[in-house]
């Protein structure tokens, strides 16, 4: 199954490592046939090389649209090298065979990243290297496919194991990753037009990805799991660099996200802002004018939970916050940045893994999320909704100070991050009780009541850490029973979308216990 290469074209837009790649195949006694500007990188750096339009018989035209598509080099890289009706047709057609294609395509994503316009973007549409691309990884029988600089090394070490040569397993897993280039490549140009033409639920629709790494397991170790990239670049776990630690886990990865998607909601000019993280709903959230104190307040909200858990934070890893994360096993911390101090200190304890970003992920862009289901795949708007103080209809007699409202926001900040059902309650812009994932409203009241109550207890306090709170509910009470709960457990204030049928009802109960209720018209579901 070795197949030799004598006849290579080469036709790349990165000409990185092109030179070096050119003379290693040329000393390998390897024939040279490329395009126009590869062709005149190769000649520049003292190699010979053939032009395709010199093979072809045709000048490249047309802006370059049209170079290499012509049965000279697509009958080189389709036939059939072991069939005799193939072989004829290239004897009759003076066709030479090309046993290896090297082709990087028109940089279509690196132009839609720089924002250029349709007319610029249209131009960055390659033709004729796809069309290469597809005819030779249909052919990797014979020859052999390369379409990333880094596998450049690669090739050569396999022609130099093979005296020449390149094996079938070598030039099957390069077809693989040619067709995932090109379907890539077609899904970025797909996903660019329907954006263009404001078609948000288009009739089909693509996804593509780039390893980042193959994980040990998934979500439990009878499960194969890998991480993938987007190509977007986004800051956020996916481009984040690890300083230190063990491998992340699948588990790792998603609860870091979570904690930093959470805490990027949380303005790093206004305040120091801190999530912990456990099974990717928050076990304490909190802002301070330090880190540090963000940190301790939301270490206080539940230090049982906040064992092992992944920690985000909004601003640059300090010493004396790094100093504090310490004291505790912590799996993860990731921050905007860390100083030279925080590093050495996070540097002894070898099993922390610490991810550093450029910038705190963006947490209003609109970003397309998808959820598989039995065979399909939900697609959606992330959750990028937001409220502010103007958004706010209060609809008790009591109106609620702007202390209260601070908390109110920040807690409502907190819910969206939350699985449903949430009830967040929050004091001094801290959490202290968070209840997730119930089935039951009056559940999750219930459970985020208890954790404050058992939390205060810790602490040494009388009274629940939830009396005097501010409670949010991530969708409306359907029922007063749940404000019941949350009025029982301390909450001074409710903030929730409104909307349900016994909304008056549960007005009603806010009014008759005193306490001061707004309605965002928006919910945050999270599933
Ligand atoms: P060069 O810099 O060598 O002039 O051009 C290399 C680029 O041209 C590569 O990205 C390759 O994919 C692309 N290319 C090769 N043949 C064709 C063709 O026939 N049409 C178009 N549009 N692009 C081509």
């Amino acid at each position: 199954d070795l197949h030799p290469v004598r006849r290579a074209l080469l036709s790349v837009s990165d000409k990185t490592g092109l030179i070096e790649l050119g003379k290693a195949l040329a000393a390998r006694g390897v024939e040279l046939l490329s395009t126009g500007g590869s062709a005149k990188a190769l000649r520049d750096a003292g190699l010979t090389v053939k032009d395709v339009a010199d093979v072809t018989g045709f000048p490249e035209m047309m802006d370059g649209r049209v170079k290499t598509l012509h049965p000279k080099v697509h009958g080189g890289l389709l036939a059939l090298r072991d069939n005799e009706d193939h072989v004829a047709a290239l004897n009759a057609h003076g066709i030479g065979e090309i046993d290896l294609l090297v082709v990087n395509l028109y940089p279509f994503e690196a132009a839609l990243e720089r924002g250029a316009d349709y007319a610029e973007m249209i131009e960055n549409i390659d033709i004729g290297g796809p069309a290469m691309i597809r005819a030779s990884a249909k052919n990797h029988g014979f020859v052999t496919t390369v379409v990333d600089v880094e596998d450049y090394d690669a090739l050569l070490a396999e022609l130099d194991a093979n005296d020449g040569q390149t094996s079938y397993a070598f030039r099957q897993k390069l077809a693989q990753i040619a067709y995932a280039r090109t379907g890539a490549y077609d899904a970025a140009v797909s996903t660019w037009m329907a954006q263009a033409i404001g078609e948000e639920t288009p009739r089909r629709r693509v996804f593509a990805g780039e390893i980042k790494q193959t994980l040990r397991y998934g979500e439990n170790s009878h499960q194969k799991a890998a991480f993938y990239t987007d190509g977007s670049a986004r800051p956020g776990v996916a481009t984040a660099v690890q300083l230190q630690g063990k491998e992340l886990s699948y588990n790792n990865i998603n609860d870091t996200d979570a904690a930093y998607e959470l805490v990027a909601e949380f303005d790093p000019a206004e305040a120091a802002a801190v999530a912990i993280i456990k099974h990717a709903n928050p076990c304490g959230v909190a802002t301070g004018a330090t880190l540090l104190e963000a940190y301790q307040k939301a270490f206080d909200c539940d230090r049982t939970s906040a064992f092992g858990g992944i920690v985000a934070l909004n601003q640059p890893l300090d010493a004396a916050t790094a100093e504090k994360i310490t004291e505790i096993f912590t799996e993860v911390v990731i921050a905007p940045g860390a100083s030279d101090e925080a590093k050495e200190i996070f540097a002894k304890k070898k099993n922390l893994r610490l991810l550093l970003t450029d910038a705190l992920p963006v947490s209003r862009a609109a970003i397309t999320a998808y959820k598989q289901v039995a065979g399909g795949v939900l697609v959606q708007d992330k959750d990028v909704g937001y409220v502010g103080l103007d958004d706010l209809k209060v609809v008790t007699e009591a109106k609620p100070s702007d202390e209260q409202l601070q908390d109110l926001l920040f807690a409502w900040k907190v819910a969206k991050h939350v699985k449903s059902n949430a009830i967040v309650y929050v004091k001094g812009n801290a959490t202290v009780g968070v209840g997730a994932g119930q089935m039951s409203r009056v559940d999750s009241a219930n459970v985020a009541a208890s954790k404050a109550e058992r939390m205060a207890k810790e602490l040494g306090l009388d009274d629940s850490l939830a009396k005097g709170s501010a409670v949010a509910s991530d969708a409306f009470f359907p029922f007063a029973d749940g404000l019941l709960e949350a009025v029982a457990a301390g909450a001074s204030c409710v903030i929730q979308p409104g909307g349900s049928m016994r909304d008056q009802e549960v007005i009603d109960a806010a009014n008759e216990n005193g306490i001061a209720m707004v309605f965002t018209g928006m919910r945050h579901f999270r599933h």
